[in-house]
């Protein structure tokens, strides 16, 4: 078996939706599961429809018109969704009398366009006598946590959704970024999440390899918006892609790697626009493991907090303290620096940070910097690799940034450097330039 996830671009329009059914077509022999995503663009629409909504405007036109035209392009017929719309079209007016949005309300909204797509695909695919159902993850036995926008699949979730999907007739179409709580409510797995289920339907199944389509050929030395001769990496580990993941490589989302990891299960990055070009295949690591850097990723929006201890920093307990406090908020830290006197972490989901301050300040003293960029240079046994470190702070010297923060693990797959935000794509381009250009 093989699972087939495709992304919202890859399903943006007719002509993407027919490359779509012919790679469906070309895998028949390895029994294809298929997970899609909502049509590019339409998680935005609902997103902002029910913010919208929220503050008194209910307007699904946009949505409407959207999938109506995509549906018409298909030569389908716009009934297929028209229980959706409706359905949208309650909840809409439903929040404009609340007038509050909760994250509960936000998931359900943003489910419909997984729910839509995936009876558009089926649909596609039994006209070109293609036998395939449409699945909802949710109705399947995707149970998660409660997690509104973040949520993660629950140990039930991998036996129900084996039993549920082995039932399905012909190829099942399966929504990828959604599923429900023990209650029933309605999660998401948080954006780009369809690359997730992918993995977790994979898992359920035991299948021999998930692929996902998406817009790019594979995943590439950096994010080719920033960087525009970076180029696909053949092969990654797990550890690697993970990191990749995590420090903002947009192109899977972070979680995809795990249930992957746990059966062994090659992930393979492929291109629905050029759908012979080779890829990206991640497993674990294959022979001998030569250092190697593989590739850049970069996020913004970083918090760096450093706190000062009013006595010694060495002092026993304090270091435990310390992170207890972003525990207790469920604050994740991604870079950890330290000196003799205090301690520097970055954030970067900061929706906890006002709390671990507030205990923080009880022992320590606190000052909060907002506005940087945590760059990431990923690879594997980097810190073997013969003068990386020396390079990649003379490449930053001469572009005359100032770095912030730096962490570079002994037995890490990556070497973490802070900067301001403005000057992210700068230190980007001029890393790639130092570690991956001609010369
Ligand atoms: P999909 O709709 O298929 O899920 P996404 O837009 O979520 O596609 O992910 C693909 C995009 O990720 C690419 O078009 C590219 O702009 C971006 N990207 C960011 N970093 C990388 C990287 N290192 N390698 C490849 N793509 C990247
Ligand atoms: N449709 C969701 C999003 O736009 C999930 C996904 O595309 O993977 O984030
Ligand atoms: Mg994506």
């Amino acid at each position: 078996m093989l699972v087939m996830k495709f992304g919202g671009t890859s399903l943006a329009d007719r002509e993407r939706i027919d490359t779509v059914v012919s790679l469906v077509r070309s895998r028949l022999d390895r029994k294809p599961v298929v997970v899609c995503s909502a049509h590019a663009g339409v998680t935005d629409l609902l997103l902002q429809g029910a913010h919208r909504a929220a503050a008194g405007e209910p307007d699904l036109s946009a949505v409407r018109r959207r999938e109506h035209e995509l549906l018409v392009s298909l030569k389908l017929s716009p009934k297929l969704v028209e229980d959706d719309l409706e359905r949208l079209d309650q909840m809409f007016r439903g929040l404009a009398l609340l007038g509050e949005l909760t994250p509960r309300s936000l998931d359900q909204v943003a489910a419909f366009g997984e729910r839509m797509s995936v009876k558009a695909v089926a649909a596609v695919l039994r006209k070109r006598r293609i036998p395939a159902t449409a699945v909802q993850a949710d109705e399947a036995g995707l149970v998660t946590n409660g997690r509104f926008g973040r949520a993660s699949p629950r140990p039930e979730a991998y036996t129900n959704l084996a039993r549920s999907l082995r039932k399905v007739k012909g190829v099942p179409v399966v929504t990828g970024f959604i599923g429900c709580d023990r209650d029933g409510n309605v999660t998401t797995l948080g954006r780009s999440g369809s690359d997730y289920t992918a993995t977790i339907v994979g898992r359920a199944l035991g299948v021999a390899e998930v692929e996902i389509w998406t817009d790019v050929s594979g995943v590439l030395t950096a994010d080719p918006r920033t960087v525009k001769d970076a180029r696909p990496v053949e092969q990654l580990t797990y550890a690697e892609a993970s990191e990749l993941a995590y420090y903002g490589a947009k192109v899977i989302h972070p979680a995809t790697i795990q249930p992957a990891v746990e059966k062994g299960i090659p992930v393979r990055i492929l291109n629905t626009l050029d759908p012979t070009a080779q890829g990206t295949v991640i497993r674990p690591p294959q022979g001998r493991r030569r250092p190697r850097v593989t590739s850049i990723a970069s996020k913004r929006g970083i918090h760096l907090v450093n706190i000062v201890s009013g006595r010694m920093l060495g002092q026993s307990g304090f270091m435990a303290k310390v992170f207890d406090a972003f525990k207790r908020h469920d604050v994740a830290v991604d870079l950890i620096a330290t000196s003799e006197v205090s301690v520097t972490v970055s954030v970067d989901d900061t929706s906890g940070l006002p709390g671990v301050v507030q205990d923080l300040e009880a022992f320590s003293k606190v000052t909060v910097k907002e506005g940087a960029a945590l760059v990431a240079v990923i690879g594997e046994r980097m810190k073997q690799a013969s003068g990386l470190a020396g390079r990649v702070f003379t490449a930053i010297g001469e572009a005359k940034v100032p770095v912030l923060a730096i962490s570079y693990g002994a037995t890490k797959t990556n070497l973490q450097i802070v900067v301001p935000e403005e000057s992210e794509k700068t230190v980007v381009r001029a890393l790639h330039e130092v570690l991956f250009g001609d010369g």
